[in-house]
């Protein structure tokens, strides 16, 4: 980088501009944005500037150039467009100590001006060092449209709330107070033709309000995957959302819901495969909370069947945050549903068992004699890698190879799939399921009880 951008501070100061022709009219124009003292030496001015220097704006010497003129200059510009004029500048000019910008001539020039989008306050310059005008031109035309002519009004009233602003906490508090008025709340504003000061006021009391709630955690069940089992309380949870810290269980659909300024992350929990550990995912929420956030803890399912719910509820008491559970509907449901089946039924089972063959630390054993009695039913969750060993244990215990199964996958997501099986052939049924799945035991799809081990297009 041989020129270093800057930005020079104008205002109450001289700026000398040596020439009457285009050139210097041209370099003008960009001077009298300025809060500058704007001189120009020139015998003959056109009459751009004779009209400006009517108008007071700038002080006009129709004269030539003489040592002197430059004082108290921290710029001027030789723009005669005449070779020993300007050099002759560039001598005199230097001499009282300006640096000197000799138009069109990048080699004799001690600094350059650059390429500008103009949204006053906010400038945007762009420079090449001379290399490529044209390049700095179509960044110029790029940015001129990137740029709403509304930046500048934002910015300046802007100015007047930083002091405000320095109520809310320093770091993401005020950070988000900014970019909610820069992204959506200024330009809406400014589109809608209201007063941008006010708006700026209610926006500021809107999160000094927030900032002075606590946090608040809500636990959340997200149901099976389907956003239309999502229940009233959790979508409303997901509207007011700052963050959502969610299972990979989630689907992209549901997620869709949250707050559009919110902040989601994945916490993958899938009960395989690599995930966040519990306690980062406790310490995530408590971090956010103890902040103000209102944080959606978004889980697959319901978030008291096997949800680690008690364990995220745990370290937010500890950490003395409030927190609620909205409850949703468990896979067992779904799946259930699936296959036009209820999970209790008169005269067949008046419990169910929800359980789990497989967890953190390997096979979860059961009474599985219990379960092998006629007639018993049981969601089994995270069962698909235990399939085997479940079927081994069941049988041992005496449980009829007939009972018929069905293992629901994706329940109630479009790629939903049923097979029905038999105890007999549950390792099969279960061994090519790919998503999430749940196995009904005890149950067949309605219609279907006699139905061996096959796929059911429902
Ligand atoms: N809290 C969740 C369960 C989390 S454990 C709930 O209430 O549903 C994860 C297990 O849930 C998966 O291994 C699978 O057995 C089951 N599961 C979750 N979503 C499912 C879905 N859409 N279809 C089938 N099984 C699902």
């Amino acid at each position: 980088m041989n020129h270093f951008p800057v930005f020079l501070a104008l205002e109450g100061r001289r700026v000398l501009v040596v020439g009457g022709g285009d050139a210097a009219v041209a370099k003008l124009r960009l001077l009298l944005k300025t809060t500058a003292h704007v001189n120009v030496v020139a015998e003959s001015p056109a009459p751009e500037i004779e009209a400006w220097a009517a108008e007071g704006r700038l002080a006009l010497h129709r004269r030539t150039q003489t040592p002197g003129d430059a004082l108290c200059c921290p710029i001027a510009y030789a723009a005669s467009e005449d070779a020993a004029l300007d050099a002759a500048t560039l001598r005199m000019a230097a001499a009282d100590g300006a640096l000197v910008n000799v138009v069109d001539d990048l080699e004799n020039s001690q600094f350059i001006t650059p390429a500008i989008v103009d949204r006053n306050p906010v400038t945007v310059a762009i420079g090449t060092e001379g290399t490529a005008p044209v390049l700095a031109r179509k960044i110029k035309a790029e940015l001129e449209a990137a740029l709403p002519p509304a930046t500048g009004t934002l910015a300046r009233v802007a100015k007047g709330f930083r002091k405000l602003a320095d109520a809310l906490p320093f770091g993401a508090p005020r950070r988000r107070f900014w970019a909610e008025y820069y992204d959506t709340a200024g330009p809406r504003a400014v589109e809608r033709g209201e007063d941008v000061a006010a708006t700026l006021h209610a926006l500021l009391d809107e999160h000094l309000a927030a900032e002075a709630r606590p946090g608040h955690v809500d636990l959340v069940g997200a149901g099976p995957g389907d956003p239309e089992l999502l229940t009233l309380k959790a979508r409303r949870a997901l509207d007011r959302a700052d963050v959502v810290i969610h299972d990979r269980l989630v689907p992209a659909a549901i997620l869709e819901l949250a707050r559009r300024e919110a902040t989601i992350v994945e916490a993958g929990k899938t009960g395989f495969g690599p995930s966040m550990p519990q306690e980062s995912i406790n310490a995530l929420m408590v971090r956010h909370a103890a902040r103000g956030a209102h944080v959606v803890r978004l889980k697959g399912g319901d978030p008291a069947v096997f949800g680690r719910l008690d364990e995220e509820i745990e370290a937010l008491d500890a950490a003395g945050l409030s927190w609620s559970v909205v409850p949703g509907i468990t896979a067992a449901s779904a799946a259930v549903a699936a296959i036009g089946q209820s999970l209790t039924k008169r005269r067949r089972n008046a419990s169910v068992r929800l359980l789990t063959a497989h967890d953190m630390e390997g096979f979860v054993d059961h009474d599985w004699r219990a379960l092998a009695r006629p007639g018993e039913v049981a969601g089994i969750y995270m069962g698909l890698r235990a399939a085997r060993w479940m079927q081994g244990r069941l049988l041992m215990h005496g449980a009829a190879p007939d009972t018929p199964v069905t293992v629901v996958e994706n329940a109630a997501r479009p790629e939903q799939r049923v097979r029905a099986a038999t105890l007999a052939t549950l390792a099969e049924a279960a061994g090519d399921a790919a998503g999430p799945a749940l196995i009904l035991f005890g149950l067949a799809p309605r219609g279907r009880a006699e139905a061996p081990a096959m796929e059911v297009a429902l």
